[in-house]
């Protein structure tokens, strides 16, 4: 059973940055307004978030790393939307089942945090002997959980993984996008021992000053916004594409589609195809790239994505998009 198990959570969690994706969502769906990432060794040896969410209840606390142990509602719509995992109950599952898991908590309604360690989705008593069951203590409202040892149990992966300073790369781009797209949240990201973070946003900041924050003046300065509804597939776009004739050294390509990142290489490979360039091309290129990776799935279509696009190679763009470039 724990074999099955671990293999599954392989499945799903396959390095660092792909725990902190669903550990991210799970403190954004709790609506937290602060999500603070603390990391040693890539997250390899501990890979922890606070948040300042709704936190767990006490009653919930022995089961939330059960797999397909969910509190949030949701419709088939959801499910068979482009959000892979995180909607089913199975990341805090998985994650347990390849690291030493430990949850402190506290809802607004409680007088005290409780905290509880789990290993392979139960929790486990805190000394040989003691009772399995969450202990109370001091702490704010929200949540922290921590991963410590990812892949502990799982050598052939864990010596896949041996370069910290990548595995840190990815949790700082995972970072990046989530504090980037997500307006009201603050984020931070440091290494444990460091004081000063490597990505620092605050609450009040748009999507345009967190991308200033994150890629510098010169690359959020040049631009350009779009923005449009397709009514007809209930399907919304909002994003931010950079000139071309601006050398952005670092080229990224964000998406978001409903709020997850999505990584979605027919999407990406579709805008970097078009060559002429104007607002209503890339718009059409990616309602039908969002619909091709649909597929004839039967489900609404209710998307809000938000795209900070790569450059794309276009020469005329600068005078044409002038007009609408935004305002630093
Ligand atoms: P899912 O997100 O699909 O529900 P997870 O395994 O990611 O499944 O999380 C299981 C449950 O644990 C969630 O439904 C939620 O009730 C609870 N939970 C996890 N992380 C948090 C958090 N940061 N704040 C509040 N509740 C959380
Ligand atoms: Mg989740």
């Amino acid at each position: 059973e724990a074999v099955v198990n671990r293999i599954a959570a392989g499945e799903i969690i396959h390095r660092p940055a792909n725990a902190l994706k669903e550990l991210i969502e799970n403190s954004l769906d709790a609506k937290s307004t602060n999500i603070q990432v603390s990391v040693k060794e890539g997250g390899l040896k501990l890979l922890q978030i606070q948040d300042n969410g709704h936190g767990i209840k006490l009653g919930d606390m022995a089961i939330v790393c059960e797999r397909f142990t969910t509190s949030k509602l949701r419709s088939f719509d959801d499910l068979s939307s482009m959000s892979t995992y995180g909607f089913r109950g199975e990341a805090l599952a998985s994650i347990s089942h390849v690291a030493h898991v430990t949850i402190t908590t506290k809802t607004k309604d409680s007088n005290c945090a409780y905290k509880a360690s789990y290993s392979d989705g139960v929790i486990i008593p805190a000394k040989p002997g003691a009772a399995a069951e969450p202990k109370p203590c001091a702490g704010n409202n929200g949540t922290q959980i921590s991963a410590e040892d990812l892949f502990y149990n799982v050598p052939t992966r864990r010596k896949a993984l041996k370069n910290a300073t990548e595995e840190y790369n990815r949790i700082l781009d995972i970072v990046n996008r989530y504090a980037i797209h997500n307006e009201g949240v603050s984020f931070t990201c440091r290494k444990i021992g460091s004081n000063t973070p490597e990505v620092h946003t605050t609450t009040t900041a748009t999507v345009l000053d967190n991308i200033r924050q994150i890629y510098g003046s010169s690359v959020a300065n040049e631009l350009l916004s779009l923005e449009k509804s397709y009514p007809v597939y209930q399907l919304k776009i909002k994003g931010w594409i950079s000139n071309a004739n601006y050398n952005v050294k670092k080229f990224a390509f964000l998406l978001f589609i409903n709020h997850r990142s999505v990584d979605s290489p027919a999407i990406r490979k579709a805008i970097e195809a078009v060559h002429f360039i104007n607002e209503e091309e890339i718009i059409a290129t990616i309602c039908d790239a969002i619909q091709d990776r649909l597929g004839n799935a039967n489900v609404s279509r209710n998307f809000l994505t938000q795209t900070l696009l790569p450059q794309v190679s276009v020469k005329s763009w600068s005078e044409e998009a002038s007009s609408k470039k935004s305002t630093p």
